[in-house]
């Protein structure tokens, strides 16, 4: 038999009374409860369902089969067949859900609308609200869609649900028309959007608050838009915002003048970068011709970038037939090393660096490169070994 779908006609309520038809037993000591009325709308039409408590066992998941609407239990539940228990749902959860799915009603029925895009997928869960529609949006598309969604909740319209005959649906316009043999639940919101749809809904747009669509990508020949309605909107944007806060109490600035002063930094860290990279090349090439005058290719220097190492490395190479290395860092906070051994093979000095002092890396005969911590004396001693 099938299930009376309380939640229709009363949306807001969250408690009620209810005869059970049958428990049946689910994995673990789970199991699942068909009530012959219920207020817990199950998880349909891309939707999660709610969760709430059955005589105080907690419903962690409801479904729906052929009508019948089953109470998934987290744990065991002494209920038996024939009793009446009492039901309730978690408010919280619903609402959000009630706010979120209304939004994208109001979303869908504008895109319907006003661009002829259809929704072809719509997912609802505690974490992600998607809509996928079939045709592509610009920017300017997609603010102008914001901007009258909001419209629509400001002017706070009435949400009307009603179930119509087949006969009586033929003759009205509505998206995800079907041919149904049974009645039809249709959802209005006037001058935006009408829809066959089952889910709980707000009564009035006015209680989603706010509507955003926070992310858009081209999706399957169209977009699939992430959007946040009601409470979600509002603590997604309060949590943006923060960060807006933050880093313009970090850099002193205005939230306005953020994206300027950042474009700054960025341009002048690249300056910097390039200057020490002219800076650290005419040290390194200083202390090439002195090594080289020296006949010992072992250079430290400080931090320095990977190219100017290796560069300066095979600079050493080219009049050092021995042990050319290039350590790069201090004896505090260790080295990254290269090293090139034209008259031998490299991976001796990886290896030798390794035994003494537990260094990391590796390569090929020709060079090797890795880290290494330890004294810079010890570790001179040490290539001054091979
Ligand atoms: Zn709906």
């Amino acid at each position: 038999m099938l299930t009376v779908k309380l939640y229709d006609e009363k949306p807001y309520d969250r408690e009620f009374t209810a005869e059970v038809r049958a428990v049946g037993p689910m994995e673990g000591n789970r199991c699942r409860i068909e009530l012959d009325r219920t207020l817990f709308f199950p998880e349909e039409g891309g939707q999660t369902s709610d969760i709430g408590y059955i005589n105080g066992i907690r419903v962690a998941h409801v479904s729906i089969e052929d009508g019948v609407i089953w109470h998934e239990t987290d744990g065991s539940a002494d209920i038996k067949t024939g009793e009446e228990v009492k039901g309730s749902i978690d408010w919280d959860h619903r609402f959000s859900n009630m706010q979120n799915h209304t939004g994208e009603h109001i979303l869908s029925g504008l895109l319907h609308r006003d661009w002829g895009s259809e929704n072809v997928g719509f997912h609802l869960s505690d974490n992600i609200v998607t809509l996928d529609t079939s045709k592509t949006l610009d920017e300017a598309d997609i603010d102008e869609l914001e901007r009258k969604a909001n419209e629509a909740v400001y002017m706070d319209i009435p949400v009307q649900c009603r179930y119509f005959s087949p006969e009586e649906a033929a003759g009205i316009e509505y998206r995800s028309k079907k041919e149904f043999d049974e009645d039809i639940r249709i959802v209005t919101i006037p001058g935006v959007d009408v829809c066959a749809c089952c889910a709980p809904h707000v009564a009035r747009t006015g209680e989603i608050g706010s509507i955003r669509i926070i992310h858009a990508i081209k999706y399957k020949g169209g977009m699939r838009l992430t959007i946040l309605s009601g409470r979600r909107a509002y603590e997604y944007t309060r949590s943006q915002h923060k960060t807006v806060e933050e880093l313009s109490h970090m850099l002193s600035e205005n939230p306005d003048t953020l994206p300027d002063a950042v474009m700054r930094l960025m341009k002048e860290i690249e300056t910097y970068r390039l200057e020490k990279r002219e800076a650290d090349k005419k040290r390194l090439e200083a202390a090439v011709a002195s090594a080289v005058a020296d006949g010992n290719g072992i250079i430290f220097t400080g931090e320095t970038d990977n190219i100017t190492q290796r560069r300066t490395v095979n600079e050493l190479a080219k009049s050092i037939n021995g042990v050319c290395a290039v350590f790069a860092g201090d004896d505090l906070k260790g080295y990254r090393y290269i090293i090139a051994y034209p008259g031998g093979d490299a991976r001796d000095a990886a290896a030798l660096l390794k035994e003494r002092f537990d260094a990391k890396g590796g390569g090929s005969r020709e060079m090797v490169q890795g880290s290494i911590d330890g004294d810079e004396a010890e570790i001179r001693q040490t290539l001054n070994e091979l």
